[in-house]
């Protein structure tokens, strides 16, 4: 009995691109199911996220038009993450194997042939990773690897430029609706869980159409909000940041001291200043940082949910019927 695939695909505001992008998904499940590796109850289940385009129209028609296609939407905009996990809880329970993709055509579709394969050699998570950025600009490549490199080094472990293109098996997903957080970091996330897995290389391409949702800032807040969610490292910097300040004050304690008792001292308004202007902004980023975590205890101890699907598509009437 092959296994049933789900290709996850989160949807924001992609009029222009789901047209085009979307037989190219049909096409691979037609594909892997005529090869056996996978069964003919497999689904592309798009995930509107609140899109305030046609986005909603177009895979409500998709459902109409092959049973291969299903769609949940959300009852509004939640974010790239909340969307694929909507999507991956969705499948969890009806599918073994999910694979999320990006809808707009940038990661490279035939990728999945080598993650079904890994999966069928007994891998239960098979990583997505780019082999090469020479299509992405120098800035979004500069960016985007830099995002990977901070994020290692605040100790929030992720697999480099890997982003959500990954095969998850329906087994680790029942373990991961275990992960009740509500700051969710899915490809931090999933090497938490365990299992045995793998990578596959692919190659990044451009977007088909539209344009990207992801600008420096939003960028800066998903590596925020990994960094955060995943580790206390930014706390430890700042109690090591905290002790060299003690020690260097100390030092300038023992100096005033000889100083004064030299008699050397004049009344320095200058230096007061801009010790205490010191003292005053490394306070502040700490609490600042402080303030970071108790805004995420915050967020969790209210324990609202992490996504709200308000429609779904109809199943399209069995295959004897077509
Ligand atoms: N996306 C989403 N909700 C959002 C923003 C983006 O579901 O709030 C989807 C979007 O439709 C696309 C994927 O997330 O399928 C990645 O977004 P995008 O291509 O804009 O980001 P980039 O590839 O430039 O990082
Ligand atoms: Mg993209």
């Amino acid at each position: 009995m092959q296994p049933i695939l789900y290709i996850v695909i989160p949807c924001y505001n992609e009029e222009q691109v789901l047209p085009i992008t979307c037989s190219m998904f049909l096409e691979k499940i037609k594909s892997l199911v005529q090869k056996e590796k996978i069964s003919d109850d497999s689904r592309v289940l798009f995930v509107n996220d609140g899109s305030k385009d046609k986005t909603w129209e177009i895979i409500k028609q998709l459902a109409k038009e092959d049973y291969h296609y299903k769609g949940i939407s959300q009852s509004r905009n939640r974010g790239h993450q909340n969307a694929v996990l909507a999507g991956l809880m969705e499948a969890k329970d009806v599918c073994d194997i999910t694979v999320s993709i990006d809808c707009d055509g940038q990661d490279d579709i035939n990728a999945m042939d080598a993650m079904v394969d890994a999966y069928l050699d007994g891998c239960e998570i098979v990583y997505g990773v780019r082999s090469r950025r020479d299509t992405d600009t120098f800035f979004k490549r500069f960016t985007a690897e830099g995002f990977y490199k901070v994020m290692n080094w605040m100790g929030a472990e992720v697999v480099f430029n890997h982003a959500d293109y990954r095969l998850v098996s329906s087994r680790v997903l029942q373990e991961f609706a275990n992960y009740k957080e509500v700051n969710i970091f899915l490809r931090g996330m999933f090497p938490l869980v365990g299992f045995k897995s793998t990578s596959v290389y692919y190659e990044r391409h451009e977007r088909i159409a539209g344009e990207s949702h992801y600008p420096l800032s939003k960028m800066l807040a998903l590596a925020f909000d990994g960094i955060t969610s995943l580790s206390v490292k930014p706390l430890h910097l700042i109690t090591g940041l905290g002790c060299g300040i003690a020690v260097l004050s100390f030092i300038g304690v023992i100096w005033s001291v000889i100083v004064a008792l030299t008699g050397h001292s004049v009344a320095g308004w200058a230096s007061m200043t801009s010790i205490v202007c010191f003292i005053g902004g490394v306070q502040l980023i700490c609490l600042g940082v402080l303030g970071e975590y108790i805004g995420k205890i915050y967020m969790e101890v209210k324990h609202r949910p992490r996504y709200i699907i308000s429609e779904r598509t109809e199943e399209k009437e069995t295959k004897e019927m077509e």
